[in-house]
C-alpha cells in the first residue's frame, strides 16, 4: 500500500477536519502518499483530487465543517457511477480509501470494498444514529451547541414566564434531544423512539407553574411532530405562553469539542493502521471507551439501541 485517499460524504459534522488531519498525518508518518478527494463521491467520480501534505492539514483541528467539502451523489449509487469512480482511483494510483460519513456513505464504501478497493469507514455524523458505535464524530459538539442555546433560551423565557419548545435534529434517532435534554434540565423530552401525549406534557407544565417554576423547556426531536402545532396546542390547553425555537443548521457548525477531536484523531489513525495491514470493508467505532473496528456489513446491520434507562432517568429528574 503506497497511496491512500480520504473523503468526507453526506452531512458535515464538526470533527471531520480533525479526522482528515489524523489520516493525513498518520499516513505521512508511515510514508504513505495521501490524496484528498473533494465533495465526497462526486469529487471521486469527477477526479477532484489533490495531494495532501503536512501543511495542508495545519490549523484545521479546531475548525467545524470539512476542508474537503462534502456532498450527496446520486450517480455513485449506480453501477455505472461506481465504475467511473473505480477508474479514477486507478488513474490516481489510490489503493486504499478512508470514507468519513454516515450510514449512506458506509454503504457506498462497502460497495467499493467489494469491487476490490480497500476501504475503511469512519463515522462522521451529528445524529449518533449508528448502532455499532457508542459515539459518532460530531455528536458531542452538536449536543454542546444545543446546550448553549438552551441556556440562552432559559434566560429570556424565565424573564417572561414562558414555556419553550426547542426543536433539534434527529429524524429517526433522538439522541441529540435526549442527551441535550437531560444535560439541559428539560421538563419534557419528545423523541421518535417513544410516543408522547400532549396532555402529559401539559400536565407537567401546569404542575411546574403551580409550584412556582418560572419557565419550562420542552425538547423535541424533529422526527416526532410539528413544533409549531404542538406549541399552539399547549398554549390552548394550559394558557401558558409557548414559544418555539427550531435550532436547524446551527447544530452542524462550530468548533469541535475536545471529545470529538480526540475521537476523530484516534479513528483517523486507526483507519491508516487498518489499511497498512491490508484490511478492507471495516467500520471504525467506539465501544466502552475503546476504539474498535468491525465489518461494515455487520456495522450497518446493527440496530441502534435506544437508551431507555437514560430516558427514564431524564423523566425521573424532571418530575
Ligand atoms: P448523514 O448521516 O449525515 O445523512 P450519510 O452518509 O448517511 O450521512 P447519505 O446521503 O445517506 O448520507 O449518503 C451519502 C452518499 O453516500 C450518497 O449521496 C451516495 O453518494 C452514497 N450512498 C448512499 N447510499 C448508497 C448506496 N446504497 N450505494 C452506493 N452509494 C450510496
Amino acid at each position: 500500500m503506497r497511496t491512500i485517499g480520504v473523503l468526507t460524504s453526506g452531512g458535515d459534522a464538526p470533527g471531520m477536519n480533525a479526522a482528515i488531519r489524523a489520516v493525513v498525518r498518520a499516513g505521512i508518518y508511515h510514508n504513505l502518499r495521501i490524496m484528498g478527494i473533494e465533495r465526497g463521491y462526486n469529487g471521486l467520480i469527477n477526479g477532484e483530487i489533490k495531494n495532501m501534505d503536512l501543511s495542508s492539514v495545519a490549523d484545521i483541528i479546531h475548525r467545524g465543517g470539512t476542508i474537503l467539502k462534502t456532498a450527496r451523489c446520486e450517480e455513485f449509487k449506480t453501477e455505472e457511477g461506481r465504475k467511473k469512480a473505480l477508474n479514477v482511483l486507478k488513474v490516481f494510483g489510490i489503493e486504499g480509501l478512508v470514507v468519513i460519513g454516515g450510514d449512506g456513505s458506509f454503504t457506498g464504501a462497502q460497495k467499493l470494498s467489494h469491487a476490490g478497493i480497500r476501504t475503511i469507514g469512519i463515522p462522521g455524523t451529528i445524529d449518533n444514529d449508528l448502532g455499532y458505535t457508542d459515539y459518532t464524530i460530531g455528536f458531542d459538539t452538536a449536543i454542546n451547541t444545543v446546550l448553549e442555546s438552551i441556556s440562552k433560551i432559559r434566560d429570556t423565557s424565565a424573564s417572561h414566564g414562558r414555556a419553550n419548545i426547542i426543536e433539534v435534529m434527529g429524524r429517526h434517532c433522538g439522541d441529540i434531544a435526549l442527551y441535550a435534554g437531560l444535560a439541559g434540565g428539560a421538563e419534557s423530552i419528545i423523541l421518535p423512539e417513544e410516543g408522547f401525549e400532549t396532555n402529559k406534557v401539559c400536565e407537567k407544565l401546569i404542575k411546574g407553574k403551580m409550584r412556582g417554576k418560572l419557565h419550562s423547556i420542552i425538547m423535541l426531536a424533529e422526527g416526532i411532530g410539528n413544533a409549531f402545532e404542538l406549541g399552539k396546542e399547549i398554549e390552548e390547553k394550559t394558557g401558558i405562553e409557548t414559544k418555539v425555537t427550531v435550532l436547524g443548521h446551527i447544530q452542524r457548525g462550530g468548533n469541535p469539542t475536545a471529545f470529538d477531536r480526540v475521537l476523530a484523531s484516534k479513528m483517523g489513525a486507526r483507519a491508516v493502521e487498518l489499511l497498512l495491514n491490508n484490511k478492507s470493508g471495516r467500520a471504525i467505532g467506539m465501544n466502552s471507551n475503546k476504539i474498535i473496528d468491525i465489518d461494515i456489513d455487520e456495522a450497518l446491520a446493527k440496530k441502534k439501541r435506544f437508551d431507555k434507562e437514560m430516558y427514564q432517568l431524564a423523566k425521573q429528574l424532571s418530575i
